[in-house]
């Protein structure tokens, strides 16, 4: 007898954060468009998460998928040490265009998580060279400063300025020792400003999500105490580390999230929406300051990273296209569009909110998210799981974080589509009902 998609996959694959015992068996997808995903059998089912954060203008994009085939066509990869090629170079002179800050150069790696590990890098090694040649700063600074709640990617790095979580739990032996403060708000931004004051000049960088912790659980705190805290750490000198892997490109309503503040990063991490959700590729954007600290005639200063497909012409094509899509008018207004209806739908909820089970709901841009009350906050918790058996059996895909509840659809997401998900937001809001 010939074996389904599903029971093929279930003998040969491992897949990413799954138990693979008991679980739900995967839905073969055979095709997308726009908001759309279409199983074998026909069935549709709208993307609330843009396949994991990452689709923003929806799936297989005839543009973007053209501009794929005529860059595989010419040049699928070459090595970048040593040669290097136009839509590599054309991205970087787009990005430098656009990026919250003053950035110089772009170097390329290919996710998310290697985005930040070269950023985390590139800061600790700043240290080391303009110590070694007693150039401004001698002293090597070694602490590093994250948040808590934060999440940055899987890599050991990456790991290591992430929240101690379930999701690292394994490991927390292996990771470095990272100094985690508070997302910074009217209460403590005087003792957070206190902590730098004293401890500033041992701090060699800062790592954060602005505005948006977003797999700690779609936590939004304000931009004007973020800004305060930036205000500290510069003065300090400090590497300020924006990853804006998950915020960029509209998600959190600004073309970067980093645009709400008037603090600029030094270094800045962008990889999901950057192909528009179609290849893998990350960013690490610096700014001349941090690239000229591994400018010398000394060899060891040079920066040792690279990836067998750093900067590949396919993926630079792909973000080069998805950057057409996202500059037009169209985008921003899909964007406000989206905005709007998530404002209006939170603003319903929370007039409502003492009768029904859930709080905390919350919007920002594209995103929206809310708790439900459980009396079991964990991220283990089955209420996720139940979600999004629900939500399959009509039509759309959401998987909350725990009971943190959330949608970020794809921009291209159509009204109906988006009523259809608030209204099923609506019905497990209220078979829960107090
Ligand atoms: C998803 C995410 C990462 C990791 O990106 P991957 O491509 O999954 O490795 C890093 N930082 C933030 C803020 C993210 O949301």
């Amino acid at each position: 007898m010939e074996l389904s998609l599903t029971q093929r996959d279930q003998q040969v694959i491992w897949h990413p954060y799954t138990q693979h015992k008991n679980m739900v068996p995967p839905i073969p997808v055979s095709k997308a468009e726009g908001a759309l995903l279409f199983d074998e059998k026909g069935n549709s089912y709208i993307d609330a998460i843009s396949s994991w954060w990452v689709n923003i203008h929806g799936h297989a994009h005839p543009y973007i998928a053209e501009k794929i085939y005529e860059q595989a066509k010419k040049l699928e990869h070459v090595i970048f040490t040593g040669f290097t090629h136009e839509p590599a170079v054309q991205l970087a002179e787009r990005l430098l265009n656009i990026l919250p800050g003053n950035f110089s150069k772009i170097f390329y790696s290919d996710n998310g998580s290697t985005a930040v590990e070269v950023a985390i890098k590139m800061a600790i090694q700043f240290w080391k060279n303009e110590a070694a040649v007693g150039r401004r700063l001698s002293v090597v600074r070694k602490k590093i400063l994250a948040f808590k709640n934060s999440y940055h990617g899987d890599t050991f790095g990456a790991m290591s300025v992430s929240e101690r979580s379930i999701f690292t739990f394994p490991f927390n032996e292996y990771l470095f020792e990272v100094v985690f403060i508070d997302t910074p708000s009217a209460e403590n931004i005087e003792e957070l400003t206190k902590i730098i004051n004293t401890h500033g000049n041992e701090i060699a960088c800062f790592i954060y999500e602005p505005l948006l912790q977003a797999a700690g659980g779609m936590l939004m705190y304000e931009a004007k105490y973020l800004d305060k805290l930036l205000d500290e750490l510069k003065k300090k000198n400090i590497i300020c580390i924006a990853d804006e892997v998950m915020t960029g490109f509209y998600r959190t309503g600004k073309f970067f999230a980093s645009g709400y503040l008037q603090n600029k990063p030094d270094i800045i991490c962008l990889s999901k929406g950057l192909t528009g959700g179609t290849m893998a590729l990350g960013v690490t954007a610096a700014s001349q300051k941090i690239f000229d600290a591994f400018i010398s005639d000394d060899k060891s200063k040079t920066f040792f990273h690279g990836h067998s497909f750093t900067a590949n012409p396919i993926a630079c094509a792909a973000s080069l296209a998805s950057l057409d899509l996202t500059e037009k008018e169209d985008c921003f207004n899909q964007v406000k569009n989206i905005e709007n209806q998530n404002n209006n739908f939170a603003a319903h909820l929370t007039s409502h909110i003492s009768h029904l089970t859930i709080k905390n709901v919350r919007s920002l841009g594209t995103i929206l998210a809310f708790e439900i009350i459980s009396g079991n906050d964990s991220y283990l918790n089955s209420i996720s799981a139940s979600i999004t058996k629900q939500a399959l059996q009509k039509g759309i895909y959401i998987r909350p974080l725990g009971n943190t509840v959330y949608i970020l659809p794809p921009y291209c997401i159509t009204d109906n589509q988006l009523s259809t998900v608030y209204s099923f937001l609506l019905d497990i809001i209220m078979t829960n009902e107090k």
